[in-house]
């Protein structure tokens, strides 16, 4: 599914953000990844959850982010 209907020949997944390494904004290589959560055995339901991968082009950096940040605190 597309949620952008440019027609250049960049690619889709590549997004400019805050790059912590290069101290600057960097062209990133963006992807949506399940991980597996193989730590406590309950919960088999939540044993994948979706991350949102961000890959520094200039570094190399790779940043995870979980996007369901609801169970954390409360
Ligand atoms: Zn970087």
């Amino acid at each position: 599914m597309r949620t952008k209907g440019s027609h250049r020949g960049t690619r889709a997944d590549e997004n400019v953000e805050h790059c912590e390494h290069c101290g600057r904004d960097t062209r990133h290589r963006v992807s949506i990844e399940l991980v597996s959560h193989s730590d406590r055995g309950s919960n088999a339901r939540f044993a994948r959850e979706p991350h949102r991968v961000a890959n520094c082009r200039d570094c190399g950096t790779e940043r995870t982010v979980r996007l369901n940040h609801d169970r954390s605190g409360r």
